[in-house]
């Protein structure tokens, strides 16, 4: 195992084999040496990006999310561009230098609308953008791009194509994968990601997941645990073991190296101090949630969500210090990609 965990380059076989370990010891080794290689390769920083979760509406079926068009129960609403374009800038003015735009794949927003937005925060304010908004027509992500969006950041949630199909009614992984690819040929700094522990996944699965990561050499991976969510056909279904979601994490940043990884919202959901855990097992960026209340709570794509996050100002605050209290610093630049500059102004 220890020479597993000094090796470059990982094969199917030995991730496999990492993700079985279930010994504490093998699983704080593995984890020690995660975070050494996230500080070989990314640095003690780690990125703020300051997410608006501008809609929560919906033209998809996902099975396991709250956001579903299906889900009635959910209580619906649309920022105006104006609201997007404030909270913007108030995120810009506690300091964070991302602003991840983030919807359901929501088509009341036209190419002009999001255009407009880009346009209006870049004018104003030194900041990277981040779009989150699901699949959309090629020519769109051409325009966006030219209006200043930095980053698109579209996972792929699972790489079994079947179990793709049988989560996703109108949509299949192929699909998904083109648009990533588009999307990082004409120069967008690149997020994919995977969801651990949905019903019916494998090790094997997972083990892929990391390696289709691998091969479109992501910018950034969110790797994120499945939380069931009500009023979904995956309400009943039991959430992402911890420890399988820290060991893939930990996994991924052996084998993407420089890649940012995000310690997500849903860690904490999960358990009250999965933030820590996955800065410890190989994250190095941290989203504080700015959505305006009363949209806030509204943005339910599993349980218990809206409860992680309080007031901004405070959360970032209380984010700094938990940063601090694991003997990191918080990243003062627009934390760009790090597999290349080429793109970067
Ligand atoms: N609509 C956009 C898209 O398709 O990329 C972004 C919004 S979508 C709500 C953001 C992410 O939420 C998805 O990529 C998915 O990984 C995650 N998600 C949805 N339901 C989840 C659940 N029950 N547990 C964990 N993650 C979930």
């Amino acid at each position: 195992m220890k020479y597993l965990l000094s090796k470059g380059n990982l094969s199917r076989e030995e991730i496999i084999f990492l993700l079985n370990i279930d010994d504490p010891m093998e699983l704080g080794h593995l984890f020690k040496r995660a975070n050494e290689v996230r500080k070989f390769f990314c640095g003690n920083d780690v990125h703020l990006r300051g997410i608006i979760e501008f809609s929560n509406h919906c033209d998809q079926r996902c099975q396991y999310c709250g956001l579903r068009c299906p889900n009635n129960e959910l209580e619906r609403y649309r920022m105006s561009n104006d609201e997007i374009i404030e909270t913007a800038q108030f995120i810009y003015s506690s300091g964070i230098k991302t602003i991840v735009l983030q919807s359901g794949e929501d088509s009341f927003y036209t190419t002009d609308d999001i255009e407009e937005i880009i346009i209006s925060i870049k004018k104003d304010l030194d900041v990277a953008i981040t779009l989150s908004i699901g699949e959309r027509e090629f020519f769109e992500y051409d325009r966006w791009k030219r209006a200043g969006a930095d980053r698109y950041l579209l996972k792929h949630e699972t790489a079994n194509p079947k179990l793709y199909a049988s989560y996703h009614q109108n949509q299949n992984l192929q699909d998904r994968l083109n648009h990533l690819e588009y999307l990082k040929s004409i120069g967008f700094q690149t997020g994919g990601g995977n969801i651990v522990g949905l019903p019916g996944q494998s090790i094997e699965d997972i083990a892929d997941d990391i390696l289709l990561l691998k091969e479109f050499n992501v910018d950034m991976a969110s790797i994120s645990p499945f939380i069931p969510s009500a009023n979904t056909p995956y309400g009943n279904k039991p959430p992402c073991d911890i420890d399988l979601l820290l060991k893939t994490m930990a996994i991924a940043r052996l084998v993407l190296k420089n890649s940012h990884i995000p310690s997500t919202t849903a860690l904490s959901t999960l358990v009250h101090d999965g933030r820590e855990r996955g800065l410890q097992a190989g994250a190095n960026v941290i989203m504080p949630n700015f959505t305006p209340q009363p949209y806030k709570e509204r943005y339910i794509i599993y349980e218990n969500k809206a409860r992680a996050d309080s007031d901004p100002i405070e959360n970032v605050r209380a984010i700094t210090n938990l940063i601090n209290s694991v003997g990191r610093t918080v990243g003062n630049s627009k934390g760009h990609s790090l597999k290349s500059i080429s793109n970067l102004i």
